[in-house]
C-alpha cells in the first residue's frame, strides 16, 4: 500500500478539502480512512527507517493541514512542541520580536530564551509601526492574531511584508483563527504554528501541534530544520493521537460555523450585560473575552456558577469553556485580573446564554 495520501484536485472548496484530503488512494478494497500505524521501526531500505522520523498516519494528517494552510505541514506532540521547533530557528543569542501579550506558554518560552542570552523586543499587538521598527537586526518575528486572551488583532499583512523586506523569519501562531479564518503563508509568513489540541482536533481529547512552511523557496530549508528538530528532540506525536486529530479535523468547518455564530450572538448580548465591563470580541471566530464588573473575585464566582460552560483551561473544543486567565501564575500582568476567556462551543445558543447570564447575575 502506498503511504502517500491522495491529494484532491486544487479547485475544491476548503470544506471539501478538509473531508477528502489525506485519504488512502482509491483502490478496490482500500480502507476509506488511513490505518493507524502502530510501529516503532520499519523494515530496512524504505523511505523511513524509524518511527521518530516518520509515520504514515502522520502523513495523512499533515497532508490535510498542508493543503489547508497552503504549504508543507509537520505534526508535533503538542502546540508547545511546534512552538519550540519554530523558535529553534533563532540562533543562540539572537533577537525575537513578539507581542507583549500572547499565549502564556509562548511568553514563558521567550522568557527562557532571554535567560539563555537571547533578546526579545516586545510590542503591543496593535503597535504596527513599533513592530516594523523592531525588525531591524532581528532574527525572527513571532505573531499571534487575535492574541490569546486579549483578542487584540495584529496587522498581519503589513508586519509580514515588512519582515520579508528585512529578511526576518516570520512565524504566526494560527491556533485561534484556524486555516479557515486566516492563511498566514499567503500573507507572506514563513512558518505557521498551531496548537492542534484546540480547534483542529476539536474534542478536548488529544494534545497535538503543527508547523507549516511555504512550499516555494521562501521556506529556504526551514522545513528541513523543523523536521530535524522534531526528530532529534523527540517530541513526536503518537499515531493514535494523530488519528484522533484527523478524525476531529474532518468536521472543522461545521464546528466553526456553529461555534462562530454562537460567539457572534453571545458577544452582542454580553455588550449590554450589567455585569460585563468590556467585551473583547475580534469580530470573527469562536473566542471572546470579557472583563467582569466586580474584579477577580466576581469573575471567579462566574466561573464557579456555570452548569453548561466548563471551567477549564483549554479552548477550541465542541464544549464551551471559560476561565479567568489570571488565576494561572504564568499569565502576564497585562491581562486584567477580572478577564474571563470564553471558548464558545457548539451547544444550543440559548442554553449557553441562559447559563452565562445566570452566572453573571449571581456574581453581581
Ligand atoms: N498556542 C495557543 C494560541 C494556545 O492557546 C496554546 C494552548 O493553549 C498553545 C499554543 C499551546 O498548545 P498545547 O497546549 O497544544 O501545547
Amino acid at each position: 500500500m502506498s503511504s502517500t495520501p491522495e491529494r484532491p484536485a486544487d479547485d475544491l472548496h476548503v470544506d471539501t478539502v478538509i473531508v477528502s484530503a489525506g485519504r488512502p488512494p482509491r483502490e478496490p478494497g482500500a480502507p476509506v480512512n488511513p490505518p493507524v500505524y502502530l510501529t516503532s521501526t520499519y523494515v530496512a531500505d524504505g523511505p523511513v527507517t524509524y518511527a521518530r522520523g516518520g509515520n504514515p498516519t502522520w502523513d495523512a494528517f499533515e497532508a490535510v493541514l498542508g493543503r489547508l494552510e497552503g504549504g508543507t505541514a509537520l505534526v508535533h506532540a503538542s502546540g508547545m512542541g511546534a512552538i519550540s521547533a519554530a523558535l529553534s530557528l533563532v540562533p543562540g543569542g539572537g533577537t525575537v520580536v513578539a507581542p507583549d501579550t500572547t499565549y502564556n506558554g509562548t511568553v514563558d518560552v521567550l522568557q527562557a530564551f532571554e535567560k539563555a542570552g537571547g533578546t526579545v523586543r516586545r510590542r503591543h499587538a496593535t503597535d504596527t509601526a513599533g513592530f516594523i521598527s523592531d525588525l531591524e537586526g532581528a532574527d525572527l518575528v513571532w505573531l499571534e492574531s487575535p492574541t490569546n486572551p486579549l483578542m487584540d488583532v495584529i496587522d498581519l499583512p503589513t508586519v509580514l511584508a515588512a519582515a520579508r523586506e528585512h529578511g526576518v523569519v516570520s512565524v504566526v501562531d494560527n491556533t485561534l483563527p484556524t486555516p479557515l479564518g486566516c492563511r498566514p503563508l499567503e500573507l507572506g509568513a514563513d512558518v505557521v504554528v498551531h496548537s492542534a489540541t484546540k480547534y483542529i482536533s476539536g474534542h478536548s481529547d488529544v494534545l497535538l501541534g503543527v508547523t507549516v512552511v511555504a512550499d516555494d523557496e521562501r521556506g529556504g530549508g526551514i522545513g528541513e530544520r523543523l523536521a530535524l528538530h522534531r526528530t532529534l528532540h523527540g517530541a513526536i506525536a503518537g499515531p493514535m493521537e494523530v488519528y484522533l486529530g484527523l478524525r476531529g479535523l474532518r468536521t472543522l468547518a461545521l464546528r466553526l460555523e456553529r461555534a462562530g455564530s454562537n460567539a457572534a450572538q453571545l458577544a452582542a448580548r454580553l455588550e449590554g450585560h450589567p455585569a460585563v465591563e468590556r467585551v473583547r470580541y475580534p469580530g470573527a471566530g469562536a473566542m471572546l473575552s470579557i472583563d467582569v464588573a466586580g474584579g477577580a473575585e466576581a469573575a471567579d464566582r462566574v466561573c464557579a456558577a456555570t452548569r453548561v460552560w466548563v471551567h477549564s483551561t483549554s479552548l477550541g473544543g465542541v464544549e464551551s469553556q471559560l476561565e479567568r486567565r489570571r488565576r494561572l501564575p504564568a499569565e502576564p500582568e497585562s491581562v486584567p485580573p477580572n478577564l474571563i476567556r470564553l471558548s464558545v462551543g457548539i451547544e444550543h445558543l440559548e442554553d449557553l446564554w441562559s447559563d452565562l447570564d445566570q452566572a453573571l447575575n449571581a456574581a453581581l
